[in-house]
């Protein structure tokens, strides 16, 4: 087989054609079953063989047990007749005698005894289609000389042979069959034994010398028609066998190829399939990059480690980070410091749970500038280990583990983000002193009250108002009342710490929020010392003024646990300085209310 690439891009595979495997199917089922015949056809001559020199054998023993017979009785008398002359060959003193009733008998020895027999066998129309013949190279009688055959094996016979078995076709002679047909001619040797030495011994002969022998001579004909039977029959089924087989081979082929056939379709449609949606997937790609390049939002694609594995032209321009930069570094390069570790920890725990985070997000520009983006973290496959610690790339420590990467986009938010602020900070402080007004108050205040009430600490709120700011107005103006305002603010900021708020509710009413002191003579002592700042003289373009301060002090939960009791105590507390004389301070107490 050989494989080679088609024009259109599939792969074809050449086989061995189907002609040529039907051809060896055929040529190996018959030479298999024509190597069976040939063995077979020579077996079933030797079958015939031996079934031939077995039968020869048989009637050779038969033959000789009667001689045996004959000569250890020492020959037997039969009357005398025509067919039973007395034989001159024998030279017997008693060959003839004459019965007391005036028969004639005379001698039968075994040779004259198988002579006799071998001539019935010879006239026998029994069927039994045998001859036989009693020779010697040395014979007595001169009827019983060998033959051709007989001299050859009877001189085999004297060199050591015990049989001889030879096949003869009915044209080869008439030394081949007596019969004129084809046949077998089996033979063995007649030895001397001591019965016979009685009528050889003056040949010569002793006992164990060949005598001679006794040839048997078969009719083969039904040993042919057997061979020959048998011969057809196998013929015939070695030839179905082999032709069984083949056709056996050639259907597995044919099946063996229908099937090749069969995946070959398959594995073309399903080439041709693949071909099909490559292409696609290339145009389908293709148009992907070209969205992934022109869209306007940063795109940023991790790869499982935190690493950046690719960027948008958009992610260039707004992080002024080219793609050469970035691909390979760890994300960490864009961190502001803006963010905490709760911040990134919040950030794993929704991408763990949803898959997904978005919101507000510092990132530092590569001129070191700080932006604001919208930033979506959207997990690609696989899960995020939830006990990896800091897996999203913002929080992650380097060479942590991510499963599957992120793909991160965001785009600036940051001019926005400055108008909503500056919304915001309007919505919530006041514009001469930049202080919180009472919306951010009271929100803090809200919030503050939460922290102490959990803490079991001590909160204390603060109102205070300039005295007689009226007076200072009409005589200074309006601009130099801003101004005291605004001075204010800042000795007012300068007497508290940064966790404390200062904030203007309008007027000359302020308010100081204290989340947590540690008992009233720490509040006492922030109201006192706002009361010292505030009678210092302020030097204003307009002049010099004089201008003190009322502090009313309320304390969580002493004198209140609500914001709007707080409040309201010290608010009456404040009145209370205003009504005992100004320039002063003090906590609330029942007496402020009178
Ligand atoms: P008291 O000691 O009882 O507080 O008397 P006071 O003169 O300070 O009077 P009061 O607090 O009732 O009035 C505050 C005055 O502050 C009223 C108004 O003329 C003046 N004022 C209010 N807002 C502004 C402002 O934004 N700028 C200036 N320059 N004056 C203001
Ligand atoms: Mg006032």
């Amino acid at each position: 087989m050989k494989q080679h690439d088609a024009d259109d891009g599939t792969t074809r595979t050449r086989y061995v054609p189907y002609w040529l495997v039907v051809m060896v199917c055929y040529v190996v089922s018959f030479s298999g079953a024509a190597s069976l015949w040939v063995r077979d056809y020579r077996d079933v001559q030797i079958a015939a063989e031996v079934l031939a020199r077995e039968q020869g054998a048989i009637v050779f023993n038969l033959i000789q047990l009667s001689r045996q017979w004959n000569a250890e009785h020492g020959g037997v008398w039969v009357e005398e007749t025509a067919s039973s002359p007395a034989n001159p060959y024998l030279d017997h003193a008693e060959r003839d005698l004459l019965t007391v009733d005036g028969k004639r008998l005379t001698m039968v020895n075994p040779a004259y005894m198988t002579r006799q027999m071998a001539e019935m066998a010879g006239k026998s129309d029994t069927g039994l289609r045998l001859r036989f013949h009693l020779t010697s190279l040395n014979p007595i009688r001169p009827d019983n000389r060998a033959d051709v055959w007989e001299s050859e094996s009877l001189r085999m016979f004297e060199a050591g042979a015990k049989e001889r078995l030879s096949y003869f076709d009915a044209g080869t002679g008439s030394q081949a069959s007596h019969t004129g047909s084809p046949a077998y001619r089996y033979m063995a040797p007649l030895p001397v034994t001591s019965a016979c030495m009685d009528c050889h011994a003056k040949q010569g002969y002793k006992v164990g010398d060949i005598r001679g022998g006794i040839s048997v001579t078969m009719e083969a004909n039904h040993f042919r028609d057997m061979v020959r039977s048998q011969r057809e029959s196998k013929t015939v089924s070695y030839f179905a066998m082999a032709l069984l087989f083949a056709l056996l081979l050639h259907s597995v082929a044919w099946r063996s190829y229908r099937y090749a056939a069969h995946m070959r379709r398959i594995q073309r449609e399903q080439e041709l399939t693949i071909l099909e949606r490559t292409a696609a997937l290339s145009e389908s790609g293709a148009r992907y990059r070209g969205v992934f390049d022109t869209v306007t939002e940063a795109i940023m694609v991790l790869d499982d480690r935190g690493t950046v594995v690719q960027v948008n032209p958009a992610f260039t321009r707004i992080t002024g980070y080219t793609a050469e930069m970035a691909v390979g570094q760890s994300v960490d390069f864009l961190r502001s410091g803006h963010h905490d570790q709760k911040f990134f920890a919040m950030m794993d725990a929704a991408l763990v749970a949803q898959g997904h985070w978005e919101g507000d997000y510092w990132i530092r520009r590569q001129d070191g500038g700080l932006l604001v983006v919208w930033q979506s973290v959207t997990r690609l496959r696989g899960e995020l280990p939830a006990a990896s610690g800091g897996v999203v790339p913002m929080a992650a420590e380097a060479g942590s583990v991510l499963s599957g990467g992120l793909v991160i986009t965001f785009f600036d938010i940051t001019a926005r983000k400055t108008e909503e602020d500056a919304v915001r900070h309007l919505a919530q402080h006041d514009l001469l002193t930049e202080l919180p007004n009472r919306g951010l108050f009271l929100d803090r205040l809200g919030k503050a009250l939460e922290q102490a009430e959990r803490h079991q600490r001590l909160l204390a709120v603060m109102y205070f108002d300039l005295d007689k700011f009226k007076a200072a107005n009409d005589t200074l103006g309006h601009a130099a009342g801003d101004a005291i305002l605004q001075q204010t603010a800042q000795r007012a900021l300068r007497c508290v710490r940064a966790a404390d708020t200062v904030a203007r509710f309008g007027g000359d009413e302020f308010a100081i929020l204290l989340p947590e002191v540690h008992g009233e003579d720490e509040a006492l002592d922030i109201a006192g010392r706002l009361v010292a700042s505030m009678a210092e003289p302020f030097f204003l373009s307009e002049g010099k003024a004089e201008v003190s301060v009322s502090v009313g002090l309320a304390l969580f939960p002493v004198h209140g646990t609500t914001a709007l009791e707080l409040q309201q105590r010290a608010d009456k507390a404040l009145y209370a300085v205003k009504r005992a004389g100004r320039n002063a301070c003090r906590i609330y107490s029942p007496d402020c209310e009178a």
